[in-house]
């Protein structure tokens, strides 16, 4: 009996006490375990109340059943979802009836794997799921949902059938050698080819977009003690989750916490000020708040402005290279009239008044390569763009290929494996090894 063969079993509700919970069920053996468990199989698609019993007839809980029979399922498979009541231990003893009937334990992600592997959901829509799910801001959560609606597939879709004619044109001059040089250099396949990796370039650009909204950004605030870090997390969180005080050092560890930066997830880590100490304690605020920079996609430094001793100089210098520094210039409203233009990449602000905060949202919008409107984009990975990437080079070595040599064969190899990069996106190139880990970082019951 191969893997597939096999009917599993998962509580697909989070651990916890809760009103309703849920055990889904799918596999061949749904029919019969329906009836050991509740004494008949379910109407398609009907909601039945039943007890769900024991093999001595006790009743474990009643709730309802929900029957879908293949190959109009979730899994394509026959599926029953258990309704019970939302209690670790009743759940588990419904599950437990489940596997002495014959399921085995879904491995996590195993449910929408089946999905994938029956043609229910390409990967791209299996991984929305889990994006959905785990979507951190509204706008991730509707970007989510238009990759699980097909979004993102149907474009990588329509790149897909823009590579395939062209192969089709450049491979049907190929086949004839004589005029294959002339016919190349009279059509427009130049120009057709560049058409296509401008495509590629703007579903780069949108995939980009849609792996901030579900990754987010690491920004780290540092600045001296006292200069109003705290205060900036604060004001930008729109919640007191870090102490504010006026001792100098009260940051000792390194705090953090997720903002909704106009949909974009921003996890920021407010870092103990960074000076000379002898005080251990600090010492190792400090050591962590060096890490943390080094973790950071933005740094934000903070200054207090109406100190002019206060420069920083040398905490700019401590920002590694690979992050975006922002310069702000806080407690403003402690300067008398009015203040100079800053350079780029510095605001002026006060964390206590909320002068210049917007300017600084957008500063940090701007550093992400974020546009002003992350609405109508969707949800997309890390794998998502490495891909889109792969696939962009592929083409402009074809290009490069065709001017150099003016012969299609190495144009066409190169849109070939351009193709076969788009594949890995959807699901329908990628090895098994590699699926494997993809729905294994699923939870259990998804
Ligand atoms: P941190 O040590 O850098 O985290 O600084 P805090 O956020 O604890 O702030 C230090 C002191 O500066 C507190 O008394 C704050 O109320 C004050 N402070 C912070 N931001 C501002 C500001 O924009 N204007 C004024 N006037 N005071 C501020």
């Amino acid at each position: 009996m191969s893997a597939r063969d096999e009917t599993i079993c998962a509580v697909a509700t989070p651990p916890g006490a809760g009103g309703l919970g849920i055990v889904r069920v799918s596999g061949p053996l749904v029919p019969d375990i329906s009836i050991a468990l509740f004494g008949r199989v379910p109407a398609p698609r009907y909601a039945l109340l039943a007890d769900f019993r024991a093999a001595d007839g006790e009743v474990i809980d009643s709730g309802i059943a929900l029957y879908f029979p293949a190959p109009h399922s979730f899994t394509g498979e026959h599926v029953l979802e258990l309704l019970g009541h939302g209690g670790s231990h009743v759940l588990n003893r419904v599950q437990q009836r489940v596997l002495e009937l014959g399921a085995r334990r879904a491995q996590p992600g195993e449910f929408s794997r089946r999905a994938f592997l029956n043609d229910k959901l390409d990967l791209i829509q299996a991984e929305a799921i889990a994006d959905l799910i785990d979507s951190a801001t509204d706008a991730a959560a509707r970007a989510a949902q238009r990759s699980l609606q097909g979004e993102l597939s149907r474009r990588v879709h329509g790149l897909q059938e823009a590579l395939t004619s062209l192969r089709v044109f450049v491979e049907a001059a190929i086949d004839f050698p004589d005029e294959e040089i002339d016919f190349l250099a009279e059509s427009d396949v130049n120009e057709r080819t560049e058409a296509v990796r401008d495509q590629v370039d703007g579903l780069l650009a949108e995939a980009r977009q849609g792996r901030l909204l579900r990754d987010g950004i690491v920004l780290a605030i540092t600045g001296r003690p006292n200069a109003g870090k705290s205060s900036l997390l604060n004001a930008l969180s729109g919640q007191d989750s870090a102490i504010v005080t006026e001792i100098p050092g009260t940051t000792r560890d390194v705090l953090r916490e997720q903002i909704d930066l106009d949909g974009i997830p921003v996890h920021v880590a407010d870092t103990a000020g960074i000076r000379d100490t002898s005080d251990r304690i600090e010492a190792e605020g400090v050591r962590r708040a060096r890490q943390a920079l080094e973790s950071a996609d933005i740094v934000l430094l903070v200054e207090d402005a109406s100190d002019p001793g206060a420069d920083a100089a040398g905490l700019a210098a401590e920002v590694p290279a690979n992050a975006q520094l922002i310069r702000a210039r806080n407690k403003i409203d402690l300067l008398p009239g009015n203040h100079s233009p800053q350079g780029p990449g510095t605001v002026l602000i006060s964390a206590k008044t909320g002068q210049g905060m917007d300017d600084l949202r957008s500063l940090i919008r701007q550093a992400v390569g974020a546009s002003d409107h992350a609405e109508g984009s969707f949800s997309a990975r890390q794998r998502h763009v490495d891909a889109l990437k792969s696939a962009r080079a592929h083409v402009d070595r074809g290009l490069v290929e065709m001017t150099r040599s003016g012969s299609g064969e190495l144009l066409a190899e190169e849109l070939r494996l351009a193709q076969t990069a788009l594949g890995e996106i959807t699901g329908e190139m990628l090895p098994d090894d590699l699926l494997g880990k993809i729905f294994s970082s699923f939870c259990i019951g998804k």
